[in-house]
């Protein structure tokens, strides 16, 4: 299993790790910062001794490194990891974003989450609504903007399956959970919102910054989609 240093400090930016193996472009290593793609967000990019670091994915309870160049780092050596910190960052903004915004329509309105995709530049959560217009996508991000302006700490720490899925509140996207984990991470936002989740987070909702709702569109017939960006 590797390491995930993006759970212990998820603002680390660069770290040292042992190669444990390599299969051509595919790296794994003993300890990890890159966040890998998974549970709607976008993996990392960055760079391993200076060789690109493409994508990262995570293949049951290891974590690969998909390098642009094959063989770049060998097995058994010490590498330095370089992560894409502003995409990071801006990673992470819109999770903590996405997550308040889904708490916000699902207390006003009772819809659940049906997916979500986390990007730098536009994110979009997706909801099991039949109405959803530009007038209410205002309301909802102004309600999320009132709450990131209240700074609220965002916590993480770990609990036990059973524990955590007693609370329904806890697991909005159940299924997005391997179902072996003995134990949840937990990410609780202030008041606003605690949920089951692997991703990575601001510390801080005034972080942020602002969120800034762009568009809506039907896909499906009980399918809104909302897309926004932070600035
Ligand atoms: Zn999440």
């Amino acid at each position: 299993m590797t390491r995930r240093l993006f759970w212990e400090d998820m603002y680390a930016k660069e770290f040292d790790a042992k190669v444990v193996s390599v299969s051509g472009a595919r790296v794994v290593l003993d300890q990890t910062a890159f966040n890998p793609r998974g549970g709607g967000l976008v993996s990392d990019v960055g760079t391993l001794d200076g060789k690109r670091v493409l994508e990262v994915v995570k293949e049951g309870e290891e974590i690969i490194h998909v390098l642009e160049a094959q063989d770049a780092v060998a097995a058994g050596k010490q590498v330095h990891g370089v992560l894409d910190w502003e995409r990071r960052y801006r990673i992470m903004k819109m999770h903590t974003a996405a997550h308040i915004l889904s708490s916000i329509v699902n207390t006003e309105t009772g819809a659940l989450i049906t997916g979500n995709q986390i990007s730098p530049d536009e994110s979009r959560v997706d909801f099991d609504l039949e109405s959803f217009d530009r007038s209410k996508m205002s309301y909802y991000i102004d309600r999320v903007n009132e709450a990131v302006a209240r700074a609220l700490e965002v916590k993480t720490f770990f609990m036990k399956r059973e524990e955590a899925l007693a609370n329904p509140g806890f697991v909005k996207l159940a299924n997005a959970m391997p179902p072996s984990l003995e134990m949840l991470r937990i990410v609780e936002i202030g008041d606003v919102d605690t949920q089951a989740d692997g991703g990575v987070h601001v510390k801080n909702t005034i972080e942020i910054g602002k969120v800034v709702g762009l568009k809506t569109e039907n896909k499906g017939k009980n399918n809104r989609r909302l897309y926004f960006t932070v600035v």
